[in-house]
């Protein structure tokens, strides 16, 4: 079984193209590139750029917090802040309180936390006297997800916990008549992470769980189209990224953390939880050739935060590194052995595309949707990233 555990060596293949800009490469199959070599996310990034500039980020920072407030007032809660135990997260809450917000931190347990992502959110919640709504999954019923998307064989396998969260968060902020929803996402330091490595929607959740899964989902709702509309135009149920309009550097934001809240690092992005460890540092490089370190080196170029030469000389220096612990122990919690898996891991990459999507809706309403996304009614990287 020692096969299974090496990652492929990334080799580049006729006509591999890398970003003139950033390290986005053609390993992205829906990238391109302009006359100048700069790729389809570095246009991405300068126009949310455009849309959040840096010189105004005080001012608009100031009036979205003045219009959380003044929505809020009366009601036990301003705002709803998912919480991971990770950096951006914490973060985001830490940011809410030092801004007179009143949020209310849900966080999803999809039954992989690690004892350090466990212990930050204790530890924040606790200090910031912000009160905690913990939601956990039937595991069972989580085991069957992940299951489901991995024998899909495709790319999105981290999709039933990111479309979890997703889906608490509408339905608390839905229920507590909350009409923001702060997200610890940020093009400037995250990126755009592309949509042949992950796509999400109701839909193509249902179709991959119908085909390669069992019994219906009770530990959260699937959220369809028309649930999605009546949050966004009925229940005005607004997504704010908050770290978008502060000046976000990560090593700096680490040392506030450890101070302030006791918060300790986990030692990669999205580590915090060992199902996505396990998906990013081991089976999306070793099944798929994605390395998403190459999404936030990109961001972290184009913000200035390091150089391009830089970050090619850190994702040449060595491939994603992964624990065989827990890789070991993911195949074993998903109740597979090892010749299951290699069975799995084997069979030939998918994408959303072999599955039913609202993608085909998304572009034919794209112009309704950019209407939307001008008016703030819908966050405008959902027409930038899905239907430009
Ligand atoms: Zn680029």
């Amino acid at each position: 079984m020692e096969t299974t555990f090496k990652p492929v060596e990334t080799t580049l293949q006729t006509g591999y193209r890398r970003c003139s800009r950033c390290v986005l490469d053609t390993t992205v199959s829906d990238i391109w590139f302009d006359e100048k070599g700069v790729c389809k996310y570095c246009h991405i990034h300068d126009e949310m750029d455009r849309r959040h500039p840096v010189e105004t980020m005080d001012d608009d920072l100031k009036k979205i917090v003045a219009r959380i407030k003044k929505d809020g007032a009366g009601k036990p809660y301003d705002c709803i802040v998912g919480v991971s135990g990770g950096r951006d997260s914490t973060y985001t809450l830490l940011m809410a309180k030092k801004l007179g917000l009143r949020p209310l931190a849900v966080h999803f347990d999809n039954g992989w936390n690690s004892e350090i992502a466990v212990s930050n959110i204790k530890k924040a919640t606790s200090l910031l006297g912000v009160d905690l709504h913990t939601v956990v999954a039937d595991w069972e019923e989580f085991k069957d997800l992940q299951r489901s998307f991995l024998k899909a064989s495709v790319p999105d396998a981290d999709i039933p916990t990111d479309y979890a969260i997703y889906s608490v968060l509408y339905e608390t902020a839905a229920r507590e008549g909350v009409g923001y929803i702060l997200n610890g996402h940020s093009f400037r330091t995250e990126g755009t992470s592309p949509i042949s490595w992950t796509y999400m929607d109701g839909r193509y959740f249902k179709s991959v769980h119908r085909k390669h899964g069992s019994g219906s989902v009770r530990s959260f709702k699937v959220m369809m189209l028309p649930y999605l509309l009546y949050c966004s135009f009925v229940r005005r149920i607004r997504e704010v990224r908050l770290l978008e309009y502060v000046d976000y550097n990560k090593k700096k934001v680490d040392e506030v953390l450890g101070r302030e809240l006791g918060w300790v690092y986990y030692g990669g992005h999205h580590h915090e939880n060992l199902y996505t460890k396990f998906f990013q540092s081991y089976l999306l490089p070793g099944k798929f050739n994605i390395d998403k370190r190459k999404t936030e080196l990109s961001a972290l170029i184009r913000s200035g935060q390091i150089s391009r030469e830089e970050a090619v000389a850190e994702l040449e220096a060595s491939p994603y590194e992964y624990d065989r612990s827990v890789v070991a122990y993911a195949i074993s919690k998903l109740g597979w052995t090892l010749e299951d898996w290699e069975e799995i891991f084997n069979r030939s990459p998918r994408s959303h595309q072999d599955f039913q999507t609202y993608l085909p809706l998304i572009r034919f309403l794209r112009w309704p949707i950019k209407v939307a996304c001008s008016l703030k009614i819908l966050p405008h990287i959902l027409y930038l990233k899905y239907a430009s």
